[in-house]
């Protein structure tokens, strides 16, 4: 019930009808109703006392119901004052012309002014100087539109400053004038904005090394291109620091942080006129070139960068280091379209740098993007072959003992059997599995393969049989490795020692400090642990030392001169007794002519392996090879002669 002007009026004519009617028929009816005179006059003597208290209590139940909604209504007014008054919010009620009407102590808190001084004030007035004439005009458009609006006002504040506030407008209906009136609430927002900067400061700047970041860089890039001319061209040099992880394994994580700095620094410090740096985040680093008229312009540059970074930095412990980079350049618009190609064909380039040796620089060639896009498909076709068990494992004999006659054990080597294709060797597809992160579960599955196929043999030729397994670097910085090794040896039943690792320097000297722990661990279980092409890597007998290895598997590369080279005789001589010394046992890889086998024993080397004894055959062919190795040479233990020859007999099979 709403007590209004129009209510009451009703009720009066309603009051006044019921009277009327009473007045004029009620002596009628009560006649037609009983037909007795007697009762009438009894009425007509009682009526008029009967009609005062209906009308008393008609009114009483008016006004009590009158008092209590009026009472609700009061309570819910007052309600509103106290948020008017109290809320954080600013609040106003301004006139269609935006004069304000009324403002709460909040708001008159936000512009410095009293209430009273703030009523008829031009609300535009209040506004900072970057809301431009039609602003409001705008707003009260928008308002005409959907009821509200919502957005971002800027005020001038007590101190003169000019702060942010997020604004809600409704329209609230028409005064007393008959004209629209609105109210509008301002929540201050200059902490969520002061936020926000930061927040995009962040995004925008490197915190270690203060310089722009990939956004930014990105950003800039782009807005050059946008404003480049037929004319101009950019140029783009992505520069990522070779083995930096070592400075992090050796040193630790803040001395790497301080040479990031300091390479910054240097690279800021030769930067050539019109050039920009931005660190990519890690050890990547990005030069751009405004204005390139020619190509050799960015070469120099990479060149002077290379020059600038290999000089030595002194750390905050006072250490020397060394460091190299890579370098990878592309152009627009001559390579690249866009700033994501800029990116990525600089970046392509740069992988391009470090496979040619690492410490140089690269342009970008269309090459780089076909051999891409082969690696992608390529990448394809190996996942399919894992799902459809297309690998499979083929074994080399490990041959020592006195006479080099001896079966030692077998490596286990990857082999792709794709239908009605060649046998596809390794070489051709393990970079490409470890680019793609796919050699982690291929190596998963040489592991147990290989490890299944010893067990059965030690059974089938109820001799221990050891097999060496090559790793990849990627597995190596899984952190699985050594559940995955574990699991492969529970699995299959082999004993840990009969597991022999093989490993190569570069996996270790990517992760020196990672690599040792898990070295440490995986020698506890037992296994095995061999340095697979040694010579063709660091070769630093410090190294050696550290890491915890049981045999070096001398590079074929050595061998195959050895009868003729002696400068290869002496190096694969020094190998063999630095081992030694070592106690690490020393294979030799690739052994293909007698020759090469005799100089290698007279050295002292401990074991064999190459074609002079077989090529890496399928499971199947073990019968086989065993039943035609009887035949020249023994192939087991001394001790063992006789059970060899036996299970020579047998298929041999899997
Ligand atoms: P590696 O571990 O050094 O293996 C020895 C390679 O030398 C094998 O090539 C073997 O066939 C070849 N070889 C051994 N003796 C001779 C010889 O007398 N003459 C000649 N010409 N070659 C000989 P393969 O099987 O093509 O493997 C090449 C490389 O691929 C391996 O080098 C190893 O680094 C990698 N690889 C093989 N299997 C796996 C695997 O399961 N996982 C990983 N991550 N890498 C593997
Ligand atoms: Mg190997
Ligand atoms: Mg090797």
């Amino acid at each position: 019930m709403k007590l209004t002007g129009s209510y009451a009026l009703k009720v009066a004519l309603v009051y006044a009808a019921v009277g009327a009617l009473w007045i004029l028929f009620s002596d009628a009816t009560v006649e037609w109703l009983t037909g007795n005179t007697a009762v009438l006059s009894a009425f007509r003597d009682y009526k008029w006392w009967l009609f005062v208290t209906a009308s008393s209590l008609l009114v009483f139940w008016l006004s009590w119901h009158a008092l209590a909604e009026q009472g609700g209504l009061i309570r819910r007014l007052r309600q509103s004052a106290i948020v008017f008054e109290r809320t954080h919010e600013g609040v106003i009620i301004t006139d269609h012309r935006n004069r304000i009407l009324d403002a709460n102590p909040a708001f008159s808190r936000m512009v410095g002014r009293s209430e009273a001084l703030l009523r008829g004030v031009d609300l535009a007035t209040l506004h900072s100087s970057r809301h431009d004439s039609g602003f409001l005009d705008g707003i009260r458009n928008r308002i005409g539109e959907q009821g509200y609006w919502t957005g971002e006002i800027w005020n001038v504040a007590p101190d003169g400053s000019e702060r942010p506030y997020q604004a809600t407008v409704t329209y609230v209906g028409s005064g007393r004038d008959g004209q629209d009136q609105y109210a509008w609430i301002f929540t201050e927002i200059t902490r969520l904005k002061d936020a926000q900067k930061r927040l995009e400061d962040l995004a925008y700047h490197d915190l270690l090394t203060g310089l722009p970041s990939r956004l930014q860089v990105g950003d800039r890039l782009r807005q050059l291109l946008a404003e480049a001319d037929a004319e101009k061209r950019i140029a783009v040099l992505y520069i990522d620091l070779d083995h930096f992880r070592n400075v992090n394994d050796s040193f630790g994580h803040p001395v790497g942080d301080d040479l990031l700095v300091l390479v910054a620094r240097r690279l800021q410090g030769r930067l050539p006129e019109g050039a920009g740096l931005a660190h990519l985040g890690g050890d990547e680093f990005l030069i751009y070139l405004e204005d390139v008229t020619d190509s050799a312009q960015a070469g120099e540059c990479a060149v002077n960068m290379l020059k600038a970074i290999a000089e030595p930095f002194v750390l905050a412990n006072r250490r020397e280091v060394y460091v190299r980079a890579s370098i990878g350049i592309a152009f627009y618009p001559d390579d690249a379209g866009s700033a994501t190609e800029l990116l990525q064909y600089s970046n392509a380039a740069m992988f391009e740098a470090k496979k040619l040796g690492r410490n140089n620089w690269q342009y970008f060639s269309r090459q780089l993007v076909r051999r891409a896009d082969q690696r992608l498909q390529l990448d394809t076709r190996l996942r399919r072959a894992l799902e459809r068990e297309e690998f499979t494992l083929h074994y080399m004999p490990i041959m020592g003992g006195e006479s080099a006659e001896e079966l030692q054990g077998f490596e286990a080597l990857l082999r792709w059997e794709q239908p009605d294709q060649k046998l596809m060797a390794p070489d051709e597809f393990i970079s490409a599995a470890e680019e793609t992160g796919l050699i982690v579960p291929l190596g998963r599955w040489v592991l147990e393969q290989a490890c299944r196929q010893a067990a059965s043999w030690q059974r089938l030729l109820d001799r221990p049989i050891p097999v060496a397994v090559n790793l990849s670097a990627q597995q190596f910085r899984t952190g699985r490795l050594f559940n995955h090794v574990e699991r492969a040896l529970e699995q299959s039943g082999l004993a840990p020692h009969l597991l022999h690792l093989e490993i190569t320097e570069s996996m270790l000297m990517e992760q020196i400090q990672t690599g040792q722990n898990l070295l440490g661990r995986l020698r506890q279980l037992g296994v095995h642990v061999s340095l697979d092409d040694f010579g063709t890597g660091y070769s630093s007998l410090s190294y050696l030392r550290r890491f915890d290895v049981d045999t070096l598997k001398i590079d074929q590369s050595f061998i195959s001169d050895l009868v003729d080279n002696a400068a290869d005789r002496d190096l694969v001589s020094a190998i063999i007794s630095m081992a030694h010394c070592l106690r690490l046992k020393v294979v030799a890889e690739g052994v293909e002519q007698a020759g090469q086998l005799e100089v290698l024993r007279s050295l002292g080397c401990d074991n064999f392996q190459g074609f002079l004894f077989s090529p890496p055959f399928p499971p199947e062919h073990l019968g086989e090879w065993l039943r035609e190795s009887a035949g020249s040479r023994s192939i087991g233990t001394h001790t063992d002669a006789d059970g060899r020859r036996s299970s020579s007999q047998q298929s041999g099979s899997s």
